[in-house]
């Protein structure tokens, strides 16, 4: 089965371009979604709204403290506001806005684990967006997925939901205390497949402290689940030669729900 037109223009916006025979992995359905910035937002969760402007002062954190375990007994539709509020660790204290994540709503077939939020993620509330959060949704559709839509697949989350002081490296006391929202995330989306973007997501979830191209190119174990590593999109917008690479991680990914489901 070859690729569709629009597959090979979610491909070339990647920076790849296939020979006019080249077959699509087993896995790939043909895309059916519109390019991201067509797509209409429905059927996902928003995360907490942007402040008026990003130089505002923070606003005092509500005095609603949750604590780790308090987590695994929240339903879905309460776990935002518990995140938003969430002072379970350090970095609480100056973060302006949690990152909850975006996309699919009751199940997911991809759960995307990013690395901790940017300076414009922690400003926005919002999980990867800009140019790289555009790339990703590229890739995502590539894949037959989609975090936007009627009916996204695709879930997009960071391993921390609060930035670290000066995009600092997570602290492992304040990944294990973020990693008892990451597990009911999981708890609640039921994902097929964990895409770890990152170096720092790819480390927590593998458990491995290598370089990222060591992390690539095998399938790990995250609490029961696939685990693929691929390239945080902002590295692939400095260094559009990993795409292809990048792809390759994505065809991992695909061939390994598939192996999952035969
Ligand atoms: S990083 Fe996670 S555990 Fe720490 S305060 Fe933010 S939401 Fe809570």
């Amino acid at each position: 089965m070859s690729w569709d037109e629009r597959q090979r223009a979610m491909l070339a916006e990647m920076g790849l371009r296939l020979p006019a025979t080249a077959a699509r992995p087993a896995g790939v359905e043909e895309a059916t979604a519109e390019p991201a910035e067509a797509l209409p937002v429905a059927r996902t969760v928003a995360a907490p709204p942007a402040r008026a402007a990003a130089t505002d002062p923070a606003p005092a954190a509500p005095a609603r403290e949750v604590r780790p375990g308090a987590f695994a007994a929240l339903a879905a539709d309460e776990l935002p506001s518990a995140v938003a509020a969430c002072r379970a660790c350090g970095l609480c204290e100056q973060r302006r806005q949690a990152v909850f994540g975006e996309g699919a709503v009751g199940s997911a077939q991809w759960l995307v684990v990013t690395d901790p939020p940017d300076d414009a993620d922690d400003a926005s509330g919002q999980a990867l967006g800009g140019e790289a959060g555009r790339l990703l949704d590229r890739m995502l559709l590539a894949a037959g997925q989609s975090r936007r839509g009627e009916t996204p697949t695709a879930f997009v989350t960071p391993i921390v939901k609060c930035r670290p002081p000066r995009g600092r490296a997570p602290q492992p006391a304040e990944l294990d205390a973020c990693e008892a929202i990451l597990a009911r995330q999981v708890e609640l989306l039921q994902p097929r497949l964990v895409l770890a973007l990152g170096l720092q997501a790819a480390r927590r979830l593998t458990g491995l402290a290598e370089p990222l191209g060591k992390l690539r190119g095998r399938v790990h174990r995250w609490r029961d689940l696939p685990v693929v590593v691929t390239y945080h999109p902002a590295y692939l917008l400095r260094s559009p030669a990993d795409k292809a690479g990048a792809w390759d991680d994505l065809c991992l990914a695909l061939k390994t729900v598939k192996t999952l489901e035969t």
